[in-house]
């Protein structure tokens, strides 16, 4: 069991409170967006997801 994080690349707006916020270093900006990197250590604390003004950030259980 884990979890798909995905960003919606057109709401991103590269501000990096995701990857402050991710207890399990998911995150990594590049090219000025954040993109899932780590997306198996994803604990689905949601945290990203409170934090994301953009409402870009989307996590399902798999
Ligand atoms: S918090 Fe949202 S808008 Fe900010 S970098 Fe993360 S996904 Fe992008
Ligand atoms: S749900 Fe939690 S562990 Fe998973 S990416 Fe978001 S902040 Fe990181």
């Amino acid at each position: 069991m884990g979890y798909e994080v995905v960003v919606d690349q057109d709401k991103c707006i590269g501000c990096g409170e995701c990857v402050d916020v991710c207890p399990a270093d998911v995150y990594e900006i590049q090219d000025e967006k954040s993109v899932p990197v780590n997306m198996e250590e994803c604990l689905g604390c949601e945290s990203c997801i409170e934090v994301c003004e953009q409402e870009a950030i989307t996590i399902t259980e798999i």
